[in-house]
């Protein structure tokens, strides 16, 4: 008799937290005006990649690349544009959007987000410096996603992004949403851990969750019914933050006049 064949389990993965697509999005540009290609290379050293895209869709997107490849400037003649600072992690993340309307192609082995918290950051901080706020909107949406995936809030990031972003910035205010919604500070008073605990909060970010816990007032953490109960704590979550995330987190670019 043959052997039955070995059945491999299936992995255990979270599904993708599915969002509505965001209706106030920039609509894509006509292919037919599209365009040269424009080579951009980026990093320096041994981290450098070139990538080719459409000057159509780069000014489409991003004021900043609009305004680099008007024909007055070296870049628009040259049709190459340097990025020797950026993270060519991120342009990857970038280009995948740009072309696809999603930040990666597949996910990873195991099913999963194949990119971290800190390079969805870094995406984000990349649009927002980039002029391209459709980018950072997708940043905020595929951070959720991951943080719904993993289900663990973006602690380590806390200070790559107070450093990087602006005072009232979408992404402070959905990290900071999220830790009221979802962390509770263990070891903060903890006399033996405090300051090694402490020194992983940034000054700013701790003053806006006191703020964020004072304008609760008396009205109960939203989606902390069940809390520290999965999958009810999850599920409220999701719940609560879903209708909010287009109005409360994305920048919605002025249409075209
Ligand atoms: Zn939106």
């Amino acid at each position: 008799m043959a052997t039955p064949e070995k059945t491999e389990e299936p992995p255990k993965v979270t599904p993708l937290l599915e969002l509505a697509k965001c209706s106030k999005a920039t609509p894509s540009p006509n292919p037919d005006k599209c365009g040269p290609i424009i080579t951009i290379v980026v990093g320096s050293a041994k981290k450098i990649r070139e990538f080719h895209v459409y000057e159509g869709l780069l000014s489409h997107y991003s004021s900043y690349f609009k305004a680099a490849l008007k024909g007055a400037w070296k870049e628009g003649a040259l049709k190459t544009v340097e990025l020797k600072d950026d993270n060519p992690e991120v342009f990857k993340a970038f280009f995948h959007w740009i072309n696809t309307g999603k930040l990666y192609f597949a996910p990873n082995a195991s099913g999963e987000i194949p990119l971290s918290e800190k390079l969805i950051c870094e995406i984000y901080v990349f649009g927002d410096a980039r002029g391209c706020p459709d980018l950072c909107n997708a940043a905020i949406d595929l951070l959720l996603q991951k943080m719904h995936e993993a289900w663990r809030t973006a602690l380590a990031e806390l200070p790559f992004v107070y450093e990087n972003t602006l005072r009232g910035s979408a992404l402070r205010k959905c990290l900071v949403d999220d830790f009221v919604d979802n962390f509770r500070f263990p070891n903060l008073t903890d006399v033996i851990q405090r300051d090694a605990e402490l020194s992983r909060y940034p000054q700013e970010f701790l003053a806006e969750i006191v703020v964020a816990f004072m304008a609760l007032g008396s009205t109960p953490i939203p989606s902390a019914a069940g809390w520290g109960n999965l999958p009810y704590s999850k599920n409220n979550w999701v719940t609560h933050i879903k209708p909010l995330i287009c109005s409360r987190y994305h920048d919605h670019p002025a249409p075209p006049a």
